[in-house]
């Protein structure tokens, strides 16, 4: 089945009960039983609920998983898989890694005795010489968050395979539409669906992939025990935004591909950080195992203080200045105050993350409309 035949029917029939197209909403606690333990497959709603199923059911169409867990946020869903982890366990991850998973790690998960390393995978044979006996698993994000760096998923993969170490990537800044890491190696492919796959900014959910039976069951037995489900009205809008996922996603990326080569030949901008351009340093990788470059980028400004970028950012019309990313309207932040405040400011400044770097979520509108508004916002530095 090709991918824009998956969004619609991948994984999904029409409701058993009723012949509903749509899948319903079952908004309810429990089920009946016939007899204790006599049931239609479900029975409480914390372990299973049939709108949550048909979601998980075409995740993993879209993934090609043999199995998907939806939660009620992406960093729900990463919590769930740090509790697979025990003390003195570690993890390598990337060093320009979305704030609030760093967060998670260093300000949750540290005090529990896991220790994680940082490190930058623009080579991936950097990661070998941070792997020891006690490494776990090897967390990645590509392209990473803000500065569209892309990390080579298949290399990477590999060298975990090799140590016997799990491999997870955050596919949310692709979408499965871009990338499958499945397909590439990766154990466990992790998305924030508050994004690309819900994609109207309605809704805040997250999900984990993945092929292996017993990874599956560890991760619904840590869902089930510890609680972080998504409602059934979440699950029924993630459903209904997948279906337009490959329509979207396609979109910006073809607007994204305009707005970064006018920003490129801008006077006021000093650099675009956007993956389609054929000098960008991960270019190859990303046409290697990306569809697409996606709708993401960032651009820093000649005048290189905040106060130039807060200027940009309050004057723009079509692009809302707020957190997130992926939906159908155009966004713009501020990284370095925003998504990722959390991260020590030298920290920051290490991967190029400056006080004047602006990131756009680029969405479906006209894209001569968004040009035309960033340059009008440009013109009151
Ligand atoms: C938003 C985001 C998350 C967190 O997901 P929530 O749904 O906000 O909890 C994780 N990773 C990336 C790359 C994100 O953009």
């Amino acid at each position: 089945m090709k991918f824009a035949t998956k969004v619609i029917h991948g994984g999904l029939k029409p409701d058993p009960l009723t012949g509903a197209v749509m899948t319903p909403i079952y908004q309810t606690s429990t089920f009946a039983q016939e007899s204790p333990g006599v049931h239609k497959g479900y029975a409480y709603a914390r372990s299973k609920n049939p709108t949550r199923e048909a979601l998980e059911n075409s995740l993993a169409a879209l993934e090609n998983g043999n199995h998907a867990i939806s939660f009620g946020s992406g960093l729900a869903a990463q919590d769930a898989v740090m509790k697979t982890l025990s003390p003195g366990d570690e993890v390598i991850s990337t060093s320009d890694l979305y704030g609030g998973t760093y967060r998670q790690m260093m300000k949750v998960y540290a005090k529990y005795g896991i220790k994680f390393h940082f490190i930058n995978m623009d080579d991936p044979q950097n990661i070998q010489s941070h792997i020891n006996g006690h490494t776990k698993l090897i967390w990645l994000e590509t392209p990473t968050n803000p500065m569209l760096s892309i990390v080579d998923i298949e290399a990477i993969t590999k060298i975990a395979r090799a140590n016997g170490v799990l491999s997870l990537v955050d596919n949310t800044f692709s979408s499965p539409y871009l990338q499958n890491p499945l397909n590439l190696g990766a154990d466990i492919v992790l998305h924030s669906a508050t994004k690309y796959l819900g994609g109207h900014s309605d809704v805040v959910n997250g999900a984990i992939i993945v092929n292996d039976q017993e990874l599956h069951k560890q991760i619904r037995f840590i869902q089930n025990s510890c609680g972080a489900i998504p409602g059934p009205q979440d699950c029924f809008l993630v459903l209904r935004g997948i279906k337009t996922l490959h329509l979207r996603v396609q979109r910006a990326c073809d607007s994204a591909r305009l707005i970064a080569s006018h920003l490129a030949g801008h006077d006021k901008v000093s650099r675009v950080f956007y993956p389609g351009f054929t000098d960008h340093k991960g270019h190859e990788v990303a046409k290697r195992q990306m569809r697409d470059f996606g709708g993401m980028l960032s651009f820093d400004l000649k005048a290189n203080t905040q106060k130039a970028s807060f200027k940009v950012l309050s004057n723009t019309n079509y692009f809302t200045l707020a957190e997130s990313l992926g939906g159908v309207e155009s966004l713009i932040g501020h990284p370095a105050s925003m998504t990722h405040a959390s991260i020590p400011k030298e920290e920051r400044i290490k991967v190029g993350l400056t006080d004047s770097l602006i990131r756009l979520s680029v969405g479906v509108e006209d894209p001569d409309d968004l040009i035309n508004d960033l340059d009008q916002a440009l013109s009151k530095i």
